[in-house]
């Protein structure tokens, strides 16, 4: 709970999926809003959510829920993040906060900015958090304990609305830490994007083996190929659009990534086993410093709950699998 009520009297929340749902939970439990306005873009999701009783109000369209709120959060694929701006900037109220959640931040500015009206404070955010699951079914209030928030707000934004986001998002149980968008989206290419691009190409590889996919692959995977799959099934529309907005950071990356591989490779070929035991030594003491300063947990992978609802209390910023 925040120390003096809630943070904020109306929040707007545009998409109510994994993260949106999530929000909505988190902020009900914690006492950080007055009311919930929420809407989504399809008949389907809108009704769900009014089963799911998660927001005080469900309306049809962006417009309509970021009417009068006091801070409206945008979170659904960085790829509509423009439109929907467009479409919600000329009812937004003056003073209020415009933020979204979006994986990529660099984009979003380039997007969200222009059509925003200059009464208002935009204050892009990721919550570096998440699971393989969509949807506002997926979202649960404990999403954000312990994970970082990182706030982009440009240069010249009011400092007392980056405080009221930073302190809306502690309420909620994450940490906060500021930086550029550029900054972000390099940071994030090698932690998150990169790893995801990775998985979604090992598993489509293992795919492609169709004759091993039915038997072997699937009996076996409780190799590395197993975590790779869980990876891998996160949602083909998000992560479509971070590989397109976030392009130029992730092929800066993959191109480290494929120069360190062929050094490996080259290493394999030629049986020099000095260099591949260097480097997995190396690789080895940067999982151990995670595990030192309590970014993840030393059990070994088959000691670990298979929770039917997802545990979250570990902090794990810039993981892998929180996107
Ligand atoms: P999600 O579960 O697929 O939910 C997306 C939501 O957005 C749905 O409610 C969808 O409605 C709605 N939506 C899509 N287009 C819309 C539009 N034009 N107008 C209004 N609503 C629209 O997605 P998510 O995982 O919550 O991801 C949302 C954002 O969070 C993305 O930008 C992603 O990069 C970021 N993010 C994701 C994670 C993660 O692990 N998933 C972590 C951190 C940040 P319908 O259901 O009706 O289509």
């Amino acid at each position: 709970m925040s120390d003096n009520g809630p943070i904020v009297d109306r929040l707007a929340l545009i998409g109510v999926g994994l993260i949106g749902s999530s929000i909505a939970r988190a902020a009900r439990e914690q006492g950080v809003v007055k009311e919930i306005v929420a809407t989504a873009r399809s008949e389907a999701t809108r009704k769900r959510v009014v089963e799911l009783g998660i927001a005080d109000k469900v309306v049809a369209t962006n417009a309509e829920a970021a009417k009068g709120a006091d801070v409206v959060i945008v979170s659904i694929p960085v790829g509509q993040s423009g439109p929907a701006a467009k479409e919600i900037a000329p009812h937004l109220k003056p003073g209020a906060i415009v933020s979204d959640v979006g994986s990529v931040k660099g984009s979003v500015v380039k997007d969200m900015a222009p059509h925003l009206p200059k009464n208002v404070h935009f204050v892009p955010a990721h919550p570096v958090a998440g699971t393989e699951h969509s949807g506002p079914d997926a979202g649960f209030a404990e999403l954000f304990v312990n994970r970082w928030c990182i706030l982009t707000p440009p240069p010249a934004t009011d400092k007392q609305a980056v405080e009221r986001l930073a302190a809306f998002w502690r309420a909620l149980g994450a940490n906060v830490e500021t930086m550029s968008p550029e900054h972000h989206d390099l940071v994030l290419a090698v932690t998150s994007h990169l790893p995801h691009l990775i998985a979604y190409t090992i598993v489509g590889t293992a795919d492609e083996l169709s004759e091993v996919t039915k038997s072997e692959v699937l009996q076996f995977s409780a190799g590395g190929f197993r975590d790779f799959t869980r990876i891998a099934a996160s949602d083909p529309t998000m992560w479509r659009d971070v590989f397109l907005a976030n392009k130029d950071a992730v092929l800066e990356m993959l191109g480290r990534f494929s120069e360190d591989l062929s050094t490996l490779t080259r290493a394999m070929r030629a049986g020099d086993g000095e260099t591949l035991f260097e480097h997995f030594t190396r690789t080895r003491a940067i999982r151990r410093g995670i595990v030192n300063i309590g970014q993840d947990s030393a059990a070994p992978d088959f000691g670990r709950p298979h929770p039917a609802k997802p545990t979250v209390s570990i902090p794990r910023p810039y993981a892998a699998d929180d996107d």
